[in-house]
């Protein structure tokens, strides 16, 4: 027998062909996505409305492979963090953030990132490699279900309602992996969210950009941080390649596909470094005339070694309202999951926990591609 397949790294028009060129019909696909991504099977034979001879041919040709679970950690205020093994020392988190009217799934798309940015966390450990679709895709199918039994939701109703690419990693220098895992959160017979809930954050790989409007245009977010390209250049070294008036004309672009209208901006809060009156003056001046967009504060998360300061709550106050005071939807990120070190910035894979000593649960698994089970205890 050849090596199994995950069924986790196919969209639909993959497994369609995949299954094709064993002489499966196309309306199979849908059969076996509905099992898959929106029961969490992983059971063939448990498939019964799938014909018999069908079975038996994914039983020998097929696998449902999720990703190892090194950890979990509960927070406080509902946040669940989940550490992947991904093989050779490596391993990537994803984080659940329940909210009054939505539950968000914060998704990574690499081990490490090459990007370098100097207030990240995931950027001071370096690249280390790209995830496949599959390993994706694995951190959504094992969170809705791990999280669906553990609200005790009935029956079809979907327990994660957005997804954010924002875990670690850049998601658009893993382009190729990225799109296929996209299309499954779309598809209805898949995760079927709607384009405006499925966010990819980047910060700034330009011609990506582009190709993201032509191939699957969700919801974008821009990781600016700096008004000028002399102090992105320092933040976000990728702005040496991709300065501010090209990645500008690429959100103009995007605008054009994207099913918001507007660009969201992201702007992480460092003491002294971007925070001023006169950066908020910068960034206003920057944009106008340009087009519509909202910016997202985030408050900087600090981890060890960063040598950088949050910013004070009456800064990043009297920045959003210069901000809103030009017009501008400024919002200020609330710090989710702080006590599991499960912020933005925050995530490092690190195996080994440093989160325990602060008391927080960790809830080691040793579940390898098992049908996730109930968390014991949680509330919503
Ligand atoms: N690589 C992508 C997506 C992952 S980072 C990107 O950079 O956009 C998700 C968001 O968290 C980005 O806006 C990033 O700039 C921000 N971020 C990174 N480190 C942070 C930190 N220490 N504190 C607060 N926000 C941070
Ligand atoms: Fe990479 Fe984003 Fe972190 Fe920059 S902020 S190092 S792009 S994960």
């Amino acid at each position: 027998m050849d090596e199994a397949s995950n069924l986790l790294q196919f969209d639909k028009s993959a497994l369609v062909e995949w299954l094709g060129r064993a002489g499966h019909k196309a309306f199979r696909a849908r059969q076996v996505m509905h099992w898959v991504h929106q029961r969490g099977g992983a059971d063939f034979e448990a498939m019964t409305d799938l014909a018999r001879p069908l079975r038996a041919w994914l039983h020998d040709h097929a696998c449902v492979q999720a990703l190892p679970v090194l950890a979990e950690q509960r927070s406080r205020d509902g946040t669940v963090k989940w550490l992947f093994d991904v093989g050779a020392g490596n391993a990537v988190e994803s984080v659940f953030i329940p909210e009054a009217s939505r539950n968000t799934l914060c998704v990574s798309s690499q081990a490490g990132c090459a990007m370098a940015c100097s207030f990240c966390s995931t950027g001071a450990q370096g690249f280390n490699r790209n995830l496949s679709s599959a390993e994706i895709i694995a951190q959504l199918w094992w969170a809705e279900f791990t999280m669906r039994a553990a609200l005790g939701l009935p029956d079809g109703e979907r327990a994660i309602s957005n997804v954010v690419m924002m875990g670690m990693g850049e998601p658009l220098q893993n382009y190729g992996a990225l799109v296929p895992a996209l299309r499954l959160m779309l598809d209805d017979d898949a995760y079927g969210l709607s384009r405006r809930r499925v966010t990819v954050s980047t910060s700034g790989v330009v011609p990506m950009i582009d190709r993201l409007a032509q191939d699957c245009p969700v919801a974008l977010a821009v990781s600016l941080h700096a008004p000028d390209d002399a102090l992105r250049d320092q933040l976000v070294p990728l702005n040496r390649k991709y300065p501010l008036a090209e990645l500008l004309g690429a959100c103009e672009r995007y605008l054009a596909h994207a099913p918001r209208d507007f660009i969201t901006f992201e702007y992480c809060m460092l003491d002294g470094v971007n925070d001023t009156p006169g950066h908020a003056r910068s960034l206003i001046e920057l944009m106008r005339g340009r087009f519509p967009w909202k910016c997202n504060l985030i408050p900087f998360n600090p981890f060890p070694g960063s040598g950088l300061r949050r910013s004070s709550p009456q800064r990043v106050a009297q920045f959003a309202a210069m901000l809103a005071d030009a017009g501008i939807v400024a919002t200020v990120r609330k710090t989710r999951g702080d006590d599991i070190d499960a912020a933005c910035g925050q995530l490092a894979g690190e195996v080994l926990d440093r989160t325990s000593r602060r008391g927080a649960r960790v809830v080691p698994i040793a579940a390898a591609g098992a049908a996730p089970s109930a968390l014991p205890g949680h509330s919503a």
